[in-house]
């Protein structure tokens, strides 16, 4: 049941949409994505090496056995041990398609969590209850310590579920995958791939056999910069928040004194959720800081508390299947689609946003023709949904930063599902505070970088640190592209390469997770599929389907043959005509400030209509995640898995 569309005063909002129209249009930029540069693809040493791995240890993984045996052929080979992999081998174990020794995982990380490995600055929390985030929590007993806990016990969570299910010891870290191919004749995938043992031992180079190939390399993973002009001229240390170095800011992921700052002036560049956690930690230790903003962020109430056993064992933990229904739940919330009378079970700053749906979808308004009059009104609606919440936000910056024009600089003016959410109650009275500086660049970022610092309009900065947290590759790079995605290069049959497909054509799926003349390989993603807000949760629901086409699968050939499952071109093509059809839903974020979620503003200046056509190809399940669960359940009760083939090997 939707939520009722306030009274909100028309002219109201169309003065308010005006200003968002505005301020997008100023943020626009030809270059679309490629104002950024990945660090791991820079021409500069000095850059490339911003990405690499500060964290692994490379004595004590030298010391161990390689988990992965040269030349061997296993069952399931998963790329990626960050949640997405972790939760798929764990759906393997627990259906009894595999043993933990049948399934080897290969990561880049020098340990498991992904994101949760890769990024340990200073305040970072999950953006989301833990209670719904973290997986497994029923099957491990875990019990996370807050509502939001911290970034190090997310990744204790993964090596907790590694150790839980014996997976500690089938993982091959420092483990760039570079090639995966599929070989007619063995009928099996072949993966190449190579460890980096650190500075102090040669790299080990493998090439493995796999049956099944899992690609579960995430979205946020290669970090980038801005191509500011002259970046490498500046003297002093930077860093990216995505590889924190804290031999420049003192401390450590669990002790977050930043005694390095003391007495220094930092630059941080960006002011989105990565920003938002990071600065208040720098604030506390730098002499003076400087935060240059291209777009605010939007800031709500973050509310954290303690999990107490009171609240574990009365309200939340209190039957089996807990977290299924609560993150269910909070679902509804999200997507607009809430039960009468149901109550509101996390309570937080997503479930009071209908308009969020915006871009994660939403059962409760149905399929939106494409004619511009159906999608005017939809959007319009959309946005009388979301203007009292900004209103509400902006609101509250007035009230919390002293300072008139500091606080007019830190209003978003955008609507809500241009951006993910961020909380922090001690963001925005930093402001207040002397040594904290507001760099607002009106839209337009960083001019320049020089030997002392930053250049904004004719100012220059003279800083002795500058951090980036300007993000990661946006995933619409090369249309989503699952092998882009990777960097690996992924050929199927008849010689076809992944990337190619994807781009001369755009999103081809059955369901979002295996495309038609690559046998046996799945992948995580959005496109074709369902965007959730809780990324765990949804790689849990891929998990769980990519399971049941093996299992069904195996059944089908029977025991001791070898399974082939593969979708074929009528089902790809038929899922795609479901997504696109519904893809109109989706128009709103056409008129979004430019961000990753709308490729920086590249969607919405296409005019050619068969450009136009293969990106919609892309688009997400417009109905929300628990109707694209019904879609994938009413599939399954069909019985014929209508869409793919199944043979067994020869
Ligand atoms: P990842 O965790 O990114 O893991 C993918 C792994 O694949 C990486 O370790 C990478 O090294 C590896 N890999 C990729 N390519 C290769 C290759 N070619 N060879 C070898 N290894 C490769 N989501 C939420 O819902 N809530 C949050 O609070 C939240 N907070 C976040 C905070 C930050 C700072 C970031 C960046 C993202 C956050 N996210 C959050 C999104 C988060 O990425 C997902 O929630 C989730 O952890 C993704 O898991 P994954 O396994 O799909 O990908
Ligand atoms: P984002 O891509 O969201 O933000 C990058 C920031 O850099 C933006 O503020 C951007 O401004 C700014 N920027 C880019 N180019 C320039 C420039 N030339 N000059 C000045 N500023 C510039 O990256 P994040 O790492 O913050 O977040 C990525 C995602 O990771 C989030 O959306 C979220 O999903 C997840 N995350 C979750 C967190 C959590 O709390 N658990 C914490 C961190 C991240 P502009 O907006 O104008 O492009």
């Amino acid at each position: 049941m939707p939520v009722p569309i306030p009274n909100v005063d028309p002219d109201k909002l169309a003065d308010v949409r005006k200003r968002y129209a505005e301020e997008a249009n100023k943020r626009l930029r030809p270059e679309g994505l490629a104002q950024f540069q990945p660090l791991k693809d820079a021409n500069d040493e000095r850059l490339r090496a911003l990405s690499d791995d500060p964290w692994a240890d490379h004595d004590a993984l030298n010391a161990k056995p390689s988990p992965i045996d040269n030349n061997a052929t296993y069952k399931f080979f998963v790329l990626g041990a960050g949640f997405g992999g972790l939760v798929y081998a764990v759906r393997l174990i627990e259906s009894g398609l595999a043993t933990a020794n049948e399934i080897r995982l290969a990561d880049a990380a020098g340990g498991f969590g992904g994101t949760w490995y890769w990024n340990r600055y200073p305040g970072l929390h999950c953006d989301l209850e833990s209670y719904i985030y973290l997986p497994l929590l029923e099957e491990t007993g875990y019990v996370p310590t807050q509502k939001y806990v911290a970034g190090y016990e997310i990744r204790e969570h993964a090596e907790r579920v590694a150790r839980h299910w014996k997976l500690t010891n089938k993982a091959l870290f420092r483990t760039d995958v570079k090639t995966a191919e599929w070989n007619d004749q063995t009928e099996l995938w072949t993966v190449k791939f190579t460890e980096k043992r650190g500075p102090s031992a040669a790299p080990r180079d493998y090439v493995i056999r796999a049956q099944y190939v899992y690609l579960a390399a995430g979205v946020l993973t290669r970090p980038q910069v801005p191509k500011i002009p002259e970046l490498l001229s500046f003297k002093g240390p930077t860093f990216h928040t995505a590889r924190w170095d804290y031999k420049v800011s003192g401390g450590s992921q669990k002790d977050q004194s930043l005694t390095g700052f003391r007495g220094k002036k930092v630059a941080i560049i960006g002011t989105a959720a990565t920003a938002i956690g990071a600065i208040p930690e720098i604030a506390k230790y730098a002499e003076e800081l400087y935060v240059f903003q291209r777009t605010p962020a939007y800031v709500k109430p973050r509310n954290q508390r303690t999990t107490t056993p009171a609240d574990w064992n009365n309200v939340i933990a209190t039957k089996k299947g807990w977290q299924a229904e609560r993150v269910a739940n909070w679902n509804r919330h999200l997507t607009n689609s809430v039960r009468p009378g149901e109550r509101n079970l996390v309570a937080d700053g997503w479930t009071d946003q209908p308009a969020y749906s915006a871009i994660l979808g939403s059962p409760s308004h149905g399929v939106i023709g494409a004619s511009p009059e159906n999608i005017e009104k939809h959007v319009t609606n959309f946005h009388a949904y979301d203007l009292p919440n900004m209103e509400t936000i902006r609101a509250n910056i007035e009230r919390i930063v002293k300072d008139p024009d500091t606080a007019e600089k830190l209003k978003p003016w955008y609507p809500s599902w241009c951006k993910r959410p961020t909380f922090s109650d001690i963001y925005l009275p930093l402001f207040n505070e002397p040594h904290v500086h507001l760099i607002d660049t009106n839209g337009q970022g960083v001019n320049r970088a020089t030997e002392k610092g930053l250049v904004v309009g004719d100012t220059e900065y003279p800083v002795d640190i500058i951090i980036f947290s300007t993000g990661f590759q946006a995933p619409a790079a090369r249309l989503g592209s699952p092998a882009a995605r990777t960097g690996v290069k992924v050929t199927g049959r008849k010689g076809i390469d992944l990337d190619e497909k994807w781009v001369s054509k755009g999103a081809a799926t059955l369901h979002g997770y295996a495309t038609s003349e690559f046998p046996n390989l799945f992948f995580s993603g959005t496109a074709q599929a369902t965007i959730t807000g809780n990324n765990i949760w949804m790689l849990s629901l891929i998990a769980e389907h990519v399971a049941y086409w093996i299992s069904e699968a195996e059944r089908r050939v029977g025991p001791g043959k070898r399974a082939i499952v593969e979708v074929t071109k009528e089902g790809e093509e038929a899922h795609t005509a479901e997504v696109v059809k519904r893809a109109p839903f989706f128009a709103a974020i056409a008129g979004c400030t430019p961000g990753y979620f709308n490729a920086y503003g590249e969607a919405a200046a296409i005019t050619d209509p068969a450009e136009k056509a293969k990106r919609a190809r892309g688009s997400t399940w417009s109905e929300g995640a628990l109707s694209f669960l019904d879609y994938l359940q009413k599939w399954r009760d069909e019985g014929s898995l209508k869409g793919l083939k199944v043979t067994a090997a020869k």
